[in-house]
Parts: C-alpha cells; structure tokens; sequence
C-alpha cells in the first residue's frame, strides 16, 4: 500500500465541537487531548502503518476561540514528523458556528432569507460572500504556512444540498443569498425561481452558475496552498452522488487540480456493500484515492476492532485506493473517544463480505406538495439538528438513506 491515512479529530477544538453538536454527551476529553503525542502516534505507525494524518486545525469557530487549537496542533506536528508522516492541515468548509459570528453577514439563505443550519450551533456560508471568503481564504493560507505538508478542506458545499421532491423537482437546492441572487442576474440574467424543475432552462443554468463559482473558489485555494508548495485535497464526499447537483462541484476539475480526492461514505467494507463502486474514479484519479468509510456515521460508530482495520486494509488493498482510517468519535455505551490502538495488531489480508442493500428512492413524495415542502425544509432541518429526540426519531425513519 502506497498511503495510508487516518482521519483524526483530536484536540481542544474537537472536544469544544463535539460538545456544540451533541449537548450533554460523554466525552473522554484526555483520549482527544493525548491524540496527538509522539507514543500514540508510534503506536498508529507500528500497528496501522499510517504514512498520512489528517488532523484538526479549524472547525469554524472564531479567530479568539481557535488561538488553541491551531497551538496544539502547531506544538504536535514534530510528533508526526519524527515518523515521516505527512500531515494533513483539516479546514473547515461553508459553514461556521453562528454563536462566534452572529454579528456579520457571512450566511447561506434560502428563498425566504432564512439561514440553513450545519448541523447544531452551525450555519451554512456562502462562496459568493466576499467577507467570508477574506475569512475562510485567510484561514486557509494560514494554515498553509505552517509546518504542515497538505491542506485538507472540507465540505467545499455550494448551498444547501438538494433534497427531490417526486420525480423531477428540488427544493432546497444551492443559496439565495443578496450576493448569490445579484451575481446570477447579472451573468446569467433572470431571478432564481423558489425551487427548480429538472430540464427546464433556469435549472441548468443555475447548476453551471453554481459549479461554475465553486470550481473558481477551488482554484483560488488550489493556488494559495500551491504557492506555499503544500499538497492539497478537499473532500470529495461521496461520488455515486452526481457531485455537481448534490455539491455544487466538478469532480474530474477536482481530481485533475488536486494532488488526491477524500471520499467520505458509509460504504464500511464487510459491513456494507463496500467500495467497489468507487472503481472508476480510483482509475480516474490513478489511484489518489484516500476512503474513509463508515457504517452507521458520526455520533453513531461503534469502537472499530481488528475486524474493521482487516476488512478496510483488505478492501483498499484489491481496489487500489489509499486506506483512511476513522481514529476519533467513536460512540461505544454513549462515550465519545479516540481510536484504541493498543488493541490492534498489523491488518492481515482477509475475504471482505460484500453485503447487499436496497436503497430507498431518495426523494419526497407528492410533487403538488413542492411549495410546501420549500417552505418546511429549513424548520425541519433546525428541528433535527436542534433537538436531540427529533434527531433520535429521524435517525431511526432514515437510517438507510443517508448510507
Ligand atoms: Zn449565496
């Protein structure tokens, strides 16, 4: 195997971010803060053979909050370097938590103004922003002036994410902020309609609009991470997605300027139906591929054992991509840790069980009901992510869907 990563959260900042999204939960606070030291990271050498880390840097808190979690990192990267592990710097994407910034404008809205929630205590941003983008870009160079060898961004989201609504409709699709809506009238011309039509002019129009924007922030980072000659990926989430209607992004532009891609999907290889429908890309991408996959997601994953680092090494192994193994929040009895890794041994080469799964039709029902379910999308997410029994009761409704 030519790489191995594994993708870990660790640090203040990751015991500050887990407490924002899950109120209330247990954490073991010493598991997050020892992460990163020279005797765990041996340990993660000798037993996972990692040659990449992916580790936290800025989860979207405010430039005060986050003065210690750039330390702790920037006091703990000799710690990877002493074993020649590349680092990998994590930023965050379009969103940033609301309570840090409330008093700018730097948001994502939807067709009647509202802000789209990331999550709990989150809020989506957005590219056409220029004080966001002076924010996120100063992050970004920053980062990439430290010591570390690559900068990883994630959610690199363009809006909201489209959710169908019977066969050929989508509501919630991108953003409506003043500097969306003003930018796309004077390029393309016309006003973005509350919720589009599949085929219809205005529909393609503004899905090039918004792939068109996105790729040019792309490449703006591209440059600045480039110019301060550090490596660079984003997350590329999950490609059996048409990443241009769910994201916002071009996926062959992101293999082709990026020096790999970082899949993120609940593909976890022998409990699911595993990666091999990442075949092409892997091929595409000449095999600059790293995966993290899991099986249920954050908040809701178990402690991995060797029967998971066996089945992913084995995976990554026949399918040609660079494992990435989940190393923090884990779940087990409700208590929230880092990967044990005195529990493992090296990964041997095991037959992966390929599990057959019907996928629900990811789409509402009711095209009559569009309008409506414009209107219900935003309060809903709120709820869900707001509201801890809502989560639990849509979690249970969904589970499958979002796998
Ligand atoms: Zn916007």
């Amino acid at each position: 195997m030519k790489r191995v990563g594994v993708y870990y959260w660790a640090g203040p900042g990751t015991v500050r971010m887990i407490e924002l999204k899950y109120p209330g939960v247990r954490v073991d606070v010493e598991s997050y803060m020892r992460a990163y030291d020279e005797g765990v990271v041996e340990a993660m050498v000798d037993k996972l053979g990692i040659t990449d880390a992916f580790l936290s840097y800025s989860w979207g808190f405010g430039e005060e909050t986050e003065r210690e979690d750039r330390e702790y990192l920037e006091e703990r990267l000799e710690n990877f370097g002493r074993f020649k592990i590349r680092t990998h710097g994590y930023v965050q994407g379009t969103n940033l938590v609301y309570e840090e910034f409330f008093d700018q404008d730097l948001w994502c809205r939807d067709y009647r103004g509202r802000l789209i929630p990331y999550h709990r205590g989150r809020k989506m941003t957005c590219v056409n922003n220029p004080r966001f983008m002076e924010l996120w870009l100063e992050r970004v160079e920053r980062l990439a002036k430290t010591r570390v060898d690559a900068v990883f961004v994630d959610n690199v989201l363009g809006g909201m994410v489209p959710v169908r609504v019977g066969r050929d409709r989508y509501v919630g699709l991108g953003c409506r902020c003043r500097y969306c809506k003003r930018e796309f009238k004077s390029e393309v011309g016309g006003e973005l309609p509350d919720w589009f039509e599949e085929g219809t002019e205005v529909f393609e129009e503004y899905l090039d609009f918004r792939e068109r924007t996105m790729m040019a922030v792309v490449k703006k980072i591209v440059k600045l991470v480039k110019k301060e000659g550090k490596e660079f990926g984003t997350n590329g989430f999950d490609p059996k997605y048409d990443t241009r209607l769910m994201y916002g992004t071009d996926l062959e532009r992101l293999l082709e300027w990026q020096d790999y891609l970082l899949v993120e999907n609940h593909c976890l290889p022998g409990r699911t139906e595993g990666n091999s429908y990442l075949e092409g890309v892997i091929e595409k991408a000449k095999g600059r591929v790293f995966v993290v996959s899991y099986d249920r997601g954050i908040g809701r994953e178990e402690m991995y054992g060797q029967e998971e680092v066996d089945a992913i090494w084995s995976e990554a192994g026949s399918l040609g991509y660079w494992p990435c193994y989940k190393a923090s929040e884990f779940t087990t009895n409700g208590l929230w840790e880092c990967l044990k890794v005195s529990n493992l041994k090296l990964p041997r080469k095991v037959k992966v069980r390929v599990m057959e799964r019907v996928r629900p039709r990811r789409s509402l029902p009711g095209e009559w009901g569009v309008g409506m379910y414009n209107w219900g999308l935003v309060p809903v997410m709120v709820g869900y992510f707001e509201n801890r029994w809502l989560r639990k009761l849509g979690n249970e409704v969904f589970y499958g869907m979002v796998r």
